[in-house]
Parts: C-alpha cells; sequence; structure tokens
C-alpha cells in the first residue's frame, strides 16, 4: 500500500481539481432544514459582485474572509448557508453594453427600448457569470444551488411589491427636486455617487440694473450661463445696503425679464456683495428659496445640458460654450464687473467623470424618516453589533443626519417603476399589476412611468427576498436573519444601512424558528427583524508602499495572476495573516511567496509522514466516524476536543499535544473576533516551528526504529498522523485546498467523509494541557539552540560531532536532560555528554542560562574580540530587560492590579535576569573585555 502526493506541490493543479469536486459533490448546498432541527444555523450573504465584475484583491480579501468563517462555522457542526448572486448593477452594465454598441456605430435610442433590453440580457447570459467562475477558483463555499441574480423573476417580483407597499404607506413620492444630474448618462444619481474635485475655477461679478433707477446689484458666480434661469435676486433683510432696494425689481441682463428682489436668508451680508442671483432649477439651495418665496422654476437646459428653448439667443448651445458666450455679452455690455481666481469643489459622477449639474426633474422618493428611526435603533440596542467599533458612530451619524432617498433612475436597464400615467387625466397610478383603466377618468389608455430604480433599492432588500419573501417561507423561519454580513466600508451608506431599514421595516414581527434560535446561542431578547445580527467592515488592500491601488496609479495587482503564480491557498493565507482589524493591508507578493514555501513545508512533511506509514505498513481510520459531520452529537455536544487518538508517553508527544491544543483555542479565540491574522500566524507558527522543525526532527529515531523497539515505532507513527491530521483541520478554513489534498491522501481515497471541509474543526482540551511539559521542552529547545550557536561561533565543520560539558541548576534538569540525551545528542550534533557540578559560564565556548551553563569542549581559539563584542550585547538586552521589569514592579497601581500569578512570575523572571547578568559580567571579565 502506498500514499499517493506527488513529489513536488503543484497548486494549481490541486486547486481545480479540488474546487471542481465540491461543486459537483454539492457539498456546500444547504437543503432547507424541516421542522425540528436543532442544529445552530449560520448564515451570510455575499454582497453581489456587479455581474459586469472582475474579481479584484478586493473581493479576494472580502471573500477569503467569509469563507474562513464559514467554513469554519461548518466544521463546528452549524447548519451554514452562504447565498451567492449577482447584481445587474444599473447604470454600470447599462453603459458598458452602450460602448459596446457604440462599436458597432448603434445607439441605444435608435435601438429602443425593448432591442436594447434584449441585447443586454444576451450580455448578461454570455459574459455575466465571470465573476462568479473567477469565485469557483477562490474556492468559495457557497450555496450554488440557491445562486440568484438581482433581476430574476421572483426577486423583481418581491421589488414591486416592496414598491407598492411602501407607495400605499406613504413613504413613497413623487415630486420635483434638484437632483444630481449626470448629462452622459441622462440620468440622476444619489449624493453617493457624486465625488467632489477640488479645481481652480473662476468666480465672475455680474451687474444687474434696477429697474426705475440708475443703480445695480452686483452679485457673484461660478456658473454664470445659470443666469438665464434667474428668477429672483436675495438681499438679506439686515442689509443696510440693500434696505432702499427692498420690494424693487432687476432688469435680468440678456434675457431683458424683471425678476424680483426678495429678502431671504440665502443672502450672507458677510459673503461677497451682500447680494445672490436665485435659480431655483439649478441650485439645490435656491430651489429651497424658490419655494419659500413662490417663484417660478425656470430650467434652462436639457437632459444632455443643452440650453434649451427658456435660454433665449443660447438656445441650442452646450452649457460650457453657452458660458462663454453669456460671459462675451456681459462683457461688451459693460456688465461684467471683475473675474477672479476661485478654488471650488466640483462634482463629477462616479462612474463616467462628467461633471454633474443640478438639474430640477420629476423623480421618485423614498420617504427616509420612519424608517431610519428603527434603524438607529437596531444599532443603538445592540441588535446589530458593528466591528470594528469606531464604524458603529460613522452609522450613526450618517443615519441621524439622513435626507429622502431618491430612487428613479433614468435608465433602461433595471427594475421598472410600477407606475403607470393615464394619457388621458394624468393621473399616475402605482400598482401590483399592469392597469387597464385608470382609476380617475375610467380611460383605457396607461403608460408605464419609463424610468428604473435605483440598483440599491433591491440590493436592500436581498437578505429576506433571496429566501423567498413576500411569502413566508421555512428558509425564512431558518436563516433570518442572517448571522453576519462582511463587507468593504465603501458600501456602508449605500448597501448596508439599506438593509437595515428595509429589513427592520418588512421583517417586522418575523420570528426566527425557536429551536435553531436558542442552538445557535441568541438571548429571548434579540430582535429577529434585523437583516443580520452583526456586520464586520473589513480593511482595503493596498499596494506594497501602502498606496492606494489604482488604474491611473497603474499599481493594481490582479488577484489571479497572483493565484497563477503561487497558488490560491498562499493567496488566501497572505490576506488572512495580513488582516489585523483597523488597519489596512499592504500587499506584497514577497508575503505570498513566504506562504507558498509554508504549502510546500506542510506538502514535504506529508511526503515524509507518508514514507513512514507506508514502510510501517499504518492504516489511518481517523477520528472521524460517519454521520460524525461536523463533529457535533445530536445532544449539540462536541466530542472533538484535543486528540483522542494520540497516546502520549514521551515529552516531545506531550509537548506537542498540549501546543496543539492551546494553539487550538487561541485559533478559535481569533475566529470567534475576526482576528484573521492571529489565527493565521498562530496555526503557521504551530506547523512550521513547532511541529515541522522541533517535533519531527525529535520523533526521528523512534520512528525509524533504530533503537530496536518496533512497538514505539508504530505509536510514534499512529500520533504523527493524528497530529498531521488534526493539524490539517485547523489550517483547513485558511488553506482549504492543499488540506483537502493531504487529507484525503491519508485515507487512501476511503476517508468516512466527503471531504476535510465536513470534518471537525479541532477544539481544546484543558485536560491535555501540559506545563510541565512545555516548560521542560523550553529548556531543551534553549540547550539544543545554545549548542548550535556555540558552533557556530565556535566555527565548528558541520560534520564534527562535539563533546558537551552542562551544569543544570537543579537536580530535575539534570534528569530531563538525561532522559532527552539522544535527542540532544542528534539535534546538536554532539558527541558526548558530561554533566559536572560547578558553573562553567565564565569558560570560553560557554553559554549560561538560569536553568543551565552549557560549555561545548573544542579546542580551536575562539575570537576574543568578537565575544567580548556579543557579550557586551547580551549585557545591554538584560540590563534593559531588567531595567523594564523593575519599572513594572515599582509601580503600585500594577502590582495591586495586575493578577497576582503574574507579578510573581516577573519576580521570578527579575531574580533569573540578574543571575544570568552576573553570569555575562564575569565571563566579560575572564575574558578581559574592556
Ligand atoms: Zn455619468
Ligand atoms: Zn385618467
Amino acid at each position: 500500500m502506498s500514499h499517493e502526493l506527488s513529489k513536488a506541490y503543484e497548486p494549481a493543479a490541486i486547486e481545480m481539481r479540488w474546487a471542481d469536486y465540491w461543486i459537483r459533490e454539492k457539498l456546500f448546498s444547504v437543503p432547507t432544514p424541516a421542522e425540528g432541527e436543532t442544529r445552530p444555523v449560520f448564515t451570510l450573504l455575499l454582497p453581489p459582485p456587479n455581474v459586469t465584475g472582475r474579481l479584484h484583491m478586493g473581493h479576494m480579501l472580502n471573500q477569503t474572509q467569509m469563507d474562513i468563517i464559514v467554513r469554519w462555522h461548518r466544521m463546528r457542526g452549524f447548519i451554514s448557508l452562504w447565498l451567492p448572486g449577482t447584481d445587474h448593477a444599473g447604470i454600470a452594465t447599462q453603459m458598458m453594453v452602450e460602448k459596446q454598441l457604440e462599436k458597432e456605430g448603434k445607439k441605444r435610442r435608435e435601438m429602443g427600448r425593448e432591442k436594447f433590453l434584449e441585447r443586454v440580457w444576451e450580455w448578461k447570459r454570455e459574459y455575466g457569470g465571470a465573476i462568479l467562475d473567477q469565485m469557483k477558483r477562490l474556492g468559495a463555499s457557497v450555496d450554488w444551488d440557491r445562486e440568484y441574480f438581482t433581476m430574476d423573476e421572483n426577486l423583481s417580483h418581491a421589488v414591486r411589491e416592496v414598491f407598492v407597499r411602501l407607495y400605499e404607506e406613504g413613504l413613497i413620492y413623487r415630486g420635483n427636486y434638484i437632483v444630481n444630474w449626470c448629462p452622459w448618462h441622462e440620468t440622476a444619481i444619489s449624493d453617493l455617487e457624486v465625488k467632489h474635485e477640488d479645481v481652480a475655477g473662476k468666480l465672475w461679478e455680474i451687474r444687474y440694473p434696477v429697474v426705475g433707477s440708475s443703480d445695480f446689484i452686483t452679485v457673484a458666480t461660478t456658473r454664470p450661463e445659470t443666469m438665464l434661469g434667474d428668477t429672483a435676486i436675495a438681499v438679506n433683510a439686515k442689509d443696510e445696503r440693500y434696505r432702499h432696494l427692498q420690494g424693487k425689481k432687476v432688469l435680468l441682463p440678456l434675457m431683458n425679464r424683471e425678476i424680483p428682489i426678495i429678502t431671504d436668508e440665502l443672502a450672507q451680508p458677510e459673503f461677497g456683495t451682500g447680494a445672490v442671483k436665485v435659480t431655483p432649477a439649478h441650485d439645490p439651495n435656491d430651489f429651497q428659496a424658490g419655494l419659500r418665496h413662490n417663484l417660478p422654476q425656470v430650467n434652462v437646459m436639457d437632459e444632455h445640458a443643452h440650453m434649451n428653448q427658456n435660454a433665449g439667443a443660447y438656445a441650442g448651445l452646450d452649457r460650457f460654450e453657452a458660458r462663454q458666450r453669456v460671459l462675451q455679452d456681459l462683457r461688451e455690455q459693460g456688465l461684467l464687473v471683475a473675474e477672479k481666481d476661485y478654488a471650488l469643489a466640483i462634482g463629477k459622477c462616479d462612474r463616467c467623470g462628467t461633471i454633474i449639474e443640478p438639474r430640477l426633474s420629476e423623480q421618485w422618493f423614498v420617504k427616509i424618516q420612519p424608517l431610519a428611526e428603527r434603524a438607529i435603533e437596531a444599532v443603538e440596542t445592540g441588535e446589530i453589533t458593528i466591528v470594528p467599533e469606531n464604524y458603529r458612530q460613522i452609522y450613526l451619524n450618517w443615519m441621524n443626519n439622513i435626507h429622502d432617498w431618491c430612487v428613479s433612475r433614468q435608465l433602461w436597464w433595471g427594475h421598472r417603476i410600477p407606475a403607470w400615467t393615464c394619457s388621458h387625466c394624468q393621473e399616475v397610478v402605482v400598482a401590483r399589476q399592469p392597469p387597464t383603466k385608470c382609476p380617475k377618468c375610467g380611460g383605457a389608455k396607461l403608460e408605464q412611468v419609463p424610468d428604473v430604480l435605483d440598483t440599491w433599492f433591491s440590493c436592500g432588500l436581498l437578505p429576506f427576498t433571496t429566501l423567498g419573501w413576500p411569502d413566508k417561507t421555512r428558509d425564512q423561519a431558518v436563516f433570518y436573519p442572517t448571522t453576519l454580513l462582511i463587507t468593504a466600508y465603501e458600501i456602508l451608506f449605500f448597501w448596508v444601512a439599506r438593509m437595515i431599514m428595509f429589513g427592520c421595516h418588512f421583517m417586522h414581527g418575523h420570528q426566527q424558528d425557536a429551536a435553531i434560535r436558542k442552538a445557535s446561542g441568541w438571548s429571548e431578547k434579540q430582535n429577529d427583524s434585523v437583516p443580520f445580527r452583526q456586520v464586520y467592515i473589513h480593511a482595503l488592500v493596498r499596494d506594497a508602499e501602502r498606496q492606494k491601488m489604482s488604474k491611473t496609479k497603474g499599481n493594481v495587482v490582479d488577484p489571479l495572476q497572483v493565484i497563477e503564480r503561487f497558488g490560491t491557498d498562499a493567496t488566501r493565507f497572505t490576506l488572512a495573516a495580513m488582516a489585523a482589524p483597523g488597519t489596512d493591508i499592504a500587499f506584497s507578493e514577497s508575503r505570498t511567496d513566504g506562504y507558498r514555501a509554508f504549502a510546500n513545508k506542510i506538502w514535504n512533511a506529508a511526503r515524509f509522514m507518508f514514507m513512514n506509514v507506508d514502510r510501517l505498513g499504518f492504516v489511518f481510520d481517523g477520528p472521524v466516524t460517519p454521520g460524525q459531520a461536523g463533529g457535533r452529537t445530536a445532544e449539540g455536544g462536541c466530542p472533538h476536543k484535543g486528540i483522542a487518538g494520540l497516546a502520549a508517553q514521551t515529552l516531545e508527544d506531550r509537548w506537542i499535544l498540549s501546543r496543539f491544543n492551546r494553539v487550538a483555542a487561541d485559533v478559535n479565540a481569533a475566529l470567534e473576533t475576526y482576528r484573521f491574522h492571529e489565527a493565521a500566524n498562530r496555526i503557521y507558527d504551530f506547523f512550521w516551528g513547532e511541529l515541522c522543525d522541533w517535533y519531527l526532527e525529535l520523533i526521528k529515531l523512534r520512528l525509524n526504529g533504530d533503537d530496536g523497539d518496533q512497538a514505539a515505532a508504530q505509536i510514534t507513527c499512529k500520533n504523527l498522523v493524528h497530529l498531521f491530521d488534526a493539524s490539517l483541520r485547523l489550517l483547513h478554513p485558511v488553506m482549504p485546498f492543499i488540506t483537502e489534498e493531504i487529507w484525503q491522501a491519508m485515507y487512501e481515497g476511503k476517508a468516512p467523509l466527503k471531504s476535510i471541509a465536513l470534518a471537525p474543526y479541532p477544539q481544546p482540551d484543558e485536560k491535555q494541557f501540559d506545563l510541565a511539559a512545555e516548560t521542560e521542552m523550553a529548556i531543551l529547545q534553549d540547550l539544543i539552540v545554545s549548542v548550535r550557536n556555540l558552533r557556530a561561533e565556535l566555527k565548528v565543520e558541520p560534520k564534527i560531532k562535539v563533546p558537551i560539558q552542562i551544569y543544570a541548576h537543579e537536580r530535575d534538569i539534570q534528569s530531563m536532560i538525561e532522559h532527552n540525551r539522544q535527542a540532544l545528542e542528534r539535534l546538536a550534533n554532539v558527541e558526548s555528554i558530561t554533566f559536572v557540578d560547578s558553573s562553567l559560564a565564565k569558560l570560553a565556548g560557554a553559554r549560561g542560562t538560569a536553568r543551565f551553563d552549557v560549555h561545548v569542549v573544542y579546542e580551536r581559539k575562539i575570537d576574543v574580540g568578537a565575544e567580548c563584542e556579543r557579550l557586551k550585547k547580551e549585557l545591554e538586552k538584560l540590563d534593559k530587560g531588567i531595567g523594564s521589569g523593575q519599572k513594572q514592579l515599582e509601580n503600585p497601581s500594577f502590582v495591586a492590579k495586575a493578577p497576582p500569578q503574574v507579578v510573581a512570575g516577573l519576580r521570578k523572571q527579575q531574580v533569573e535576569l540578574a543571575l544570568v547578568r552576573d553570569k555575562t559580567l564575569s565571563k566579560m571579565k575572564e575574558l578581559g573585555c574592556s
């Protein structure tokens, strides 16, 4: 019998094979749990990537963290549902297909709505799955059977239902409003989709003649073309300069319209001339002032930001062309008083970069206040927790200053608003089904409003619409509220806040299945209307120099290329190991290269194990039996604590077993609080540093049966296999592929479960903690490292075995060393060991510690200068350590507050440091160091 594991570790081949296998076997598909289910449930919604998207580092980080958490829960016996899908991404997708059409010389408007939408669907069918295919390569353990698309019929049905209900509740209204308008996209966009850019602009001062006098009023503007739509001049009521002009009129230059001089707080005496022009159709503040004074709204531009018929002689001009012409004409008429440099922030469309034009148009709005109140409460009361904590306040600040949400978009691709206009009487009807006649006039000609909904409207509903809403389903009873949301800060308001508002509103009164709820650990008081119980906001991935990745800088790292070079496992491990909460990740390929080496180390260790397993004819039947998936018993208990199959007799077995349990405790605790870096680094240090570098070396002799003890060799082999199995399970959530490959090979294709992903996650067994073994092993390691260092300092050839002398401070230490004599001899290349009764620390070629002195007997003269240099550094280090310890002990509040064993430990450490310091000093004296 032999175990199959190829000679070289080649991640690409392994990873593709297992990714396919997991999907083919439907390992992560979660059928709806029946009534009476008592296992805990863990649910996570994938933030749906844009259907037009390509996987970037942000996704990779996000998905790695989600996959770690989901796999960890699944292995701990939770029914774990991770719901994947894609977002139709209204504006992005429409733009993409329009650009494609442009290349063919076609235009959207010429094609017509229906033809265009057919084309988009065609595009979606062909390319829309690309990003999900990339996800498969990452090993994301999602339920592919539940994959959704935000424009699927069932989800679209739910969107219509939500819109109609909100309308019926008076939470949706239609109105003329100033919106951010993108002239390129020809649609309104939300505040969140506008990016502001500081530019060096101009401020122009223009004189308006006062009717019936020779006076002028001077106003300043950065957008002179909008003056064509002015409907008033405002001055402050308290401003003495203009008191005599209140109630008079001015003649609007270029247009020859008379407009009133009004008093309004829009005009601040201390700013500029104290008088301002009022253009209600082209500025949000002026719009409000216009409502206060019942001013006409004169819109002078069309949807392309070209001047329209209201702009008189300027009709047909582009807005910037019109600006030049207006200035030119004002100059000629002597009305342009000044042109000054002026720094201003201009708003641009986040997607196409076109300068935003505030535009008056008819839009649909969600009245947000009633929804926001409950969403604020949900976070304030802790029904939803946000991690890291600082995002909680950011969320609350934003929610407390929230404005009504403009949800209509003048696009074609998206959920069309379920509203119809009567061609006869202009009545607007909002309905679930297309109405056949007007309820007001009875007319039969009704046309659907052309607008579609903001993409985030439908995304905000996903936590319940993906679970069958508006029907009441078993899926909702089980999986709602979802447990956790892991997402990026940039969509906290776009998406997270809206899910909270919609969830609390539409799932009001919902209750999760009581048994599942209890098993999952939720308290009686916890409200079940929330869309998720916890939100974890992950960091940004930056480049190695901590610069934000951007196309213009050319420093974007393509995760697929990194995966190509180093493998998915190493890439995942890098992102996990660097993800300390609250700090951005400076991604560098050298780190990934290092973790590829880690995977390689594990691979070689597995090959070493298999070589011995085959030689000894050992058969592994594992700790897992069928029916124990996730390691959870029917009673909810977890029988898989520690490592059951390991018979710990020797020091190294007791030590590694203790270490494994401590690491398992740390890793579980770290994952509980999303300290991915801590979990990853703990596993790394254990697997490489303790298991591979020490344990494997320590057991080699016994494993080989060199001492003639075949029974011991068998036990050692068994221990190694059980330890390796448990360590693979510990690592699996972070490196799913290599662990699957080795684990399957361990069972020679006869594993009791279909995948390591279904095996139990190691839980610490405190009974297997062994402090004595850890202390003894630390001394042994210290001794071996000391001899290795001394050999290096004395420049002993690697092949030469050297005699050593040891002075042990305590009898127990001496007998422990005697007991592990063979390990010491082999790992430090020692010929013979002699124990002596007095300190050796003063000798050349010796090292003194608090527990032992060791002397390498070797005739070559040591370099006294170099040795003195080393001792001096050593002394400095010791002084520093003693100093800081003393400081702590002299601090009364530390001594009072710290646990007694910590204080005692520190005192003991001080004594030991002082002892080593004495030894170092006397040695320096002996050598005559200056
Ligand atoms: Zn745009
Ligand atoms: Zn009608």
